[in-house]
């Protein structure tokens, strides 16, 4: 499954003078609130440290950043290792302080925590919370450590990191909590927090036969994706993973460890799905409904050029004719990928059809491919299908890349297109979700129009599994009661504009790429989002995949459910205990999260 390629190189571009600039932050005025930094007076001494160490049996780990060994030796054998694996992500999930991006252009570097609480159990996580919330240190969680926006990652803080919780047991019938006979038993999945998709996907889909809704990349964590929303290959079909929530454990600013599902604490429930991760509690364990799987997944696949800008934009224009008659369904999800060369690439998905009914779908548009003299085929188009209950088994999958390392879970790899991203480091990125109006008679026109220029700037990825309209009535209903911005029931699709290079890790020894190249890259991604953004004008953004600089966060996050966020964070958080970049309630605090800004 191809996935989208970060690396490409960028062509120098014409530059327009436009938004979404980067926007200063207030600068910091009166100060409720100070967290404290190693020095500061209030900084815990040595004994009350080791008294922490102590209560939790000693999963308190110093932490170095992740290129440390290399700045003292670059022969030494350490930094050999982490050289040689950083483009695992199943290595780079394993350090303590591993992040899955190197960093954003003029947004953020990875560096690490003061002090780092591997937490075995929800009891850990408690005394990290209260500790933290009594010696007003700066408190950050980490699960997959797959944020783009580098929301684990918090220098001079306490760090939280799930990675050991990472149980998974599936249910025959599971009922939330304290709801006795309001809801019926369902099959479901728990897992501990710092589990990632291919732990449950291994558990529910390869030895147990059923489906869990969760996300494409094979390493996110399970509790990170959740509280994005969270869309994986077939949410087409079954909707965000957010909307497949029945229940949490969490543990809240003041310490307590909470069981919350739809019949108790319903409003922090329905914040954490899809509110955004580190901003209500920490989340320790998770139970999701698991649906029946289907007989087979399969594939579409292919590339094409188109001879002339004219040739591409009919290509265009005949793919969105096609489109909304043949693939607009919950069988169709991903991606196709319209390029500045004037390629267009599918890199689709399928849930439901066999191989001769994914081929049979996808004909019209193969033959009037074959007979359109101005295309050329660079990659022959076909599409196929499998089993279903092996699309994530390991075994004999050439798709995936195995984790090799010694002692490694022998079901843990990643898909072969999604190794770009590991360890990439942006330049720009932004994402658009696009109207289904947009397919409708004299709309087409403007869609085809607006795609074309945004991708004279940069390449535009349609993500058809992230928006979900055209989703089964079910799936639409459960996501509508989320926190995510209403706008995704109702776009096909989510356009992603990215660009960066990599991995790029601070002490890594890589020279960046030069800063005039790097900032016409942010520009382009900038340029090209803005012409899909003049044709949706109330464009919403997915949290976890979007623009650092986003000036109207709050609004493109979550549009009208904001305000009741923002309720929920002063109810459950009041102090701000849980603060990341562009998270609710950030507003009131500094950009690094240490002083609180105005109540
Ligand atoms: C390579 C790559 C591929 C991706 N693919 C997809 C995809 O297919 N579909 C999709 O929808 N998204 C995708 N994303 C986005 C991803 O879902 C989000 O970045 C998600 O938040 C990552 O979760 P994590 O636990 O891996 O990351 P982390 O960086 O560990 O956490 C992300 C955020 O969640 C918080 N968090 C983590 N664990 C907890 C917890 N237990 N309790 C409270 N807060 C917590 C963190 O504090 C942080 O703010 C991808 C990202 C990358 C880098």
């Amino acid at each position: 499954m191809q996935r989208r390629n970060l690396l490409k190189a960028v062509a120098a571009l014409p530059l327009l003078a436009l938004s979404p600039a980067r926007p200063a932050r207030p600068a910091a005025t009166a100060t409720a609130l100070r967290r404290v930094r190693p020095g500061d007076a209030g900084w815990p001494t040595a004994g009350d440290w080791q008294k922490l160490n102590d209560a939790v049996g000693g999963a308190l780990l110093p932490v170095h950043a992740l290129f440390s060994a290399c700045e003292s030796d670059r022969n030494s054998a350490a930094c050999k290792d982490v050289l040689a694996n950083i483009r695992n992500p199943f290595y780079i999930g394993d350090q303590p302080a591993g992040t899955q991006v190197s960093g954003w252009l003029d947004g953020w570097t990875p560096a690490p925590s003061a002090y780092v609480l591997r937490a075995r159990n929800s009891a850990d996580v408690a005394a990290a919370v209260n500790f933290a919330r009594e010696r007003r240190l700066r408190l950050v969680v980490k699960g997959g450590a797959h944020s783009y926006q580098g929301t684990s990652n918090a220098p001079d803080s306490l760090l939280v990191w799930t990675r050991a919780m990472n149980q998974v047991t599936p249910h025959d019938a599971f009922v939330p909590a304290g709801c006795g006979d309001k809801v019926k038993p369902t099959a479901a999945v728990s897992a501990g927090a710092g589990a990632m998709w291919i732990d449950l996907y291994d558990v529910v889909t390869t030895r147990g036969g059923r489906y869990v809704q969760g996300g494409g990349c094979t390493s996110v964590g399970v509790a990170g994706l959740v509280q994005s929303g969270g869309f994986g290959s077939f949410s087409k079909g079954f909707g965000s993973a957010a909307a497949g929530l029945l229940e949490a454990e969490v543990v809240t600013a003041d310490g307590r460890v909470r069981t919350v599902n739809a019949c108790a604490d319903p409003d922090l429930f329905w914040a954490i799905k899809g509110g955004g991760g580190g901003s209500f509690g920490v989340l320790t364990r998770l139970t999701l409904r698991t649906h029946e799987l289907p007989q087979f997944f399969g594939a579409a696949w292919g590339k094409l050029q188109a001879q002339s800008d004219d040739a591409f934009r009919r290509l265009l224009a005949r793919f969105f004719e096609f489109y909304p008659t043949s693939l607009f369904n919950p069988r169709w999800g991903e991606q196709v990928k319209i390029g500045s060369d004037n390629t267009f690439e599918i890199s689709m998905v399928s849930q439901g059809l066999d191989a001769r009914q994914s081929t049979e779908a996808w004909r019209p548009f193969f033959e009037w491919i074959s007979a359109a003299p101005d295309i050329d085929i660079l990659d022959r188009p076909d599409a196929g299908a499998k089993p279903a209950r092996h699309w994530w088994d390991i075994a004999g999958n050439r798709s995936m890349i195995p984790d090799k390392r010694a002692g490694a879970a022998p079901h843990h790899g990643w898909w072969e297109g999604d190794q770009d991203q590991v360890g990439a480091f942006l330049h720009g990125y932004d994402s658009v979700w696009l109207p289904v109006t947009l397919l409708e008679g004299a709309q087409r026109s403007r869609l085809v129009d607006a795609l074309f220029a945004a991708s004279r700037y940069q390449e535009v990825e349609l993500h058809f599994n992230k928006g979900l309209a055209g989703a089964p009535a079910e799936a639409i209903a459960a996501t509508a009661d989320t926190a995510i911005n209403p706008v995704v029931t109702a776009a096909f699709a989510l356009a992603i504009i990215a660009n960066g290079e990599g991995p790029l890790y601070p002490g890594m020894g890589r020279t960046p790429a030069d800063a005039a190249t790097a900032h016409a890259d942010a520009r382009a991604v900038d340029q090209a989002s803005a012409q899909l953004r003049r044709i949706v004008p109330d464009a919403g953004s997915y949290v976890s995949e979007s623009n650092y600089f986003n000036a109207a966060w709050q609004q493109e996050f979550w549009g009208k459910n904001y305000p009741r966020l923002r309720a929920v964070k002063e109810r459950y958080d009041p102090d701000g205990l849980f603060i990341v970049h562009h998270g609710v309630g950030s507003e009131n605090w500094s950009a690094d999260g240490f002083a609180r800004l105005r109540d």
